[in-house]
């Protein structure tokens, strides 16, 4: 680079400054960045998708020929037109503030949101990720985003979520009856000794396990419209733990629950949910070790938490399933399936723990057995 400065001296003379700097690193590199820009734009373009490249700071650069299609909008018009336009009104504060958190920290972004087709006007679901792309020093040179029309994939989940939504609570009402009636004619019979009453035991053990099914199917609607809400007392938690075990046991008894530890202290957090949690663990750790006899919990407090395992010796976790395994609807393939169940509980159980900035996760080996453990700060 050549740079040239007048100079005036104090004698009156004029001079010229000259300065030559070598550049011609500095020139290689913004070309070697440009060559790769223009590769990735190559790429894009290709995608039967919606892309887009960004800058570091987060303004738009390009978008491929598939959104200004989409979009009904030159490339000058796309690049100049602003969100209001293209995504729906309701959601947009959120889009927008979610996009800024993700320039502010650099992390990815990953959002499903509404965009309008020009076409003809609809809003379609897209699931819209961003990532940014770093040159060899780290710095970032720009950002890729993509836009993936999952509208139809969506619209059918809304209505099965619905569906279930109203069965769910079309069924609690009559159940709640039936579960009174049961429950009447199970104590008038106990007093007299009636030789039906067994009968009677079983239909209320079938109506619990419809009751509960219904309140995971419920539970799931809630937690899909953010509604699921925690009901916090301070509550005695061992209590909590030797009566669920103890109510466990008692339909379970082939299994023997081995517990240790003791929480000294009362626990401030939502007692039902997290016995279901607690339930959910040892329930399952007994469903899925049919050939054992016992299950282990324990109990602790360490670092600022409560931590609870449950163990079993059944029949483990595939090591490759393991992350999937909290995803709702998610059952082991070709193994869960010879054990009654939906896949929904443990979702359900994430939630909770996560609603109580705690965690959850598995250990597990197949055929050795699992151990399942959750922490919440005291
Ligand atoms: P469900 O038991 O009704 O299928 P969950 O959400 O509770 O639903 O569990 C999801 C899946 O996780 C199960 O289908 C099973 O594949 C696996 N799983 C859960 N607990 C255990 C366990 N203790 N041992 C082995 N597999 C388990």
């Amino acid at each position: 680079m050549f740079k040239c400065t007048p100079i005036k001296r104090e004698n009156g003379e004029d001079w010229i400054l000259l300065a030559f700097n070598d550049i011609t690193l500095w020139k290689d590199k913004e070309r070697t960045e440009k060559k790769n820009a223009d590769d990735i734009k190559k790429i894009l373009e290709t995608l039967p998708q919606m892309t887009l490249t960004v800058s570091p700071k987060g303004a738009i650069t390009y978008f491929n020929q598939f959104s200004l299609d989409y979009l009904g909008m030159s490339l000058a018009q796309a690049l100049s037109c602003s969100w209001e336009t293209v995504i729906l009104p309701e959601t947009l504060t959120m889009v927008i503030t979610t996009w800024h958190d993700a320039v502010a920290t650099e992390q990815d972004f990953n959002m499903e949101f509404q965009i309008k087709r020009q076409q003809d006007g609809n809003y379609r679901w897209h699931l819209c990720r961003a990532s940014v792309i770093r040159n060899e020093e780290g710095i970032i040179t720009s950002w890729v985003g993509a836009a993936i029309d999952i509208h139809d994939q969506k619209t059918k989940e809304q209505v099965k979520d619905e569906f279930i939504n109203i069965a769910s609570h079309e069924l609690k009402t009559p159940l709640t009856t039936a579960k009174a009636y049961i429950d009447l004619a199970q104590f008038n019979m106990g007093k007299t000794n009636n030789e039906n009453l067994l009968f009677v035991q079983k239909a209320g053990e079938s109506i619990n396990r419809l009751n509960d099914l219904i309140g995971e199917l419920l539970d799931v609607s809630k937690i899909k419209n953010g509604k699921l809400d925690l009901n916090i007392s301070t509550f005695d938690f061992n209590e909590m733990i030797t009566s669920t075990i103890e109510g466990v046991q008692l339909i379970s008894p082939q299994h023997i629950i081995m517990r240790t530890g003791d929480i000294d202290e009362p626990v401030t957090a939502d007692r039902e949910r997290l016995r279901q949690v607690f339930l959910n663990l040892l329930t399952n750790a007994i469903k899925y070790s049919p050939s054992t006899d016992k299950v282990f919990v324990n109990i602790l407090k360490e670092n600022g938490e409560i931590k609870v395992s449950v163990t079993d010796s059944g029949i483990g976790i595939r090591k490759e399933n393991i992350p999937k395994i909290f995803t709702l609807y998610y059952r082991e393939e070709g193994r869960a399936v010879h054990f009654q169940g939906l896949g929904i509980g443990l979702s359900i159980s994430q939630e909770i723990i996560h609603r109580h900035k705690g965690r959850i996760w598995v250990e597990s080996e197949v055929d050795k057995g699992s151990t399942f453990s959750f922490t919440i700060p005291i």
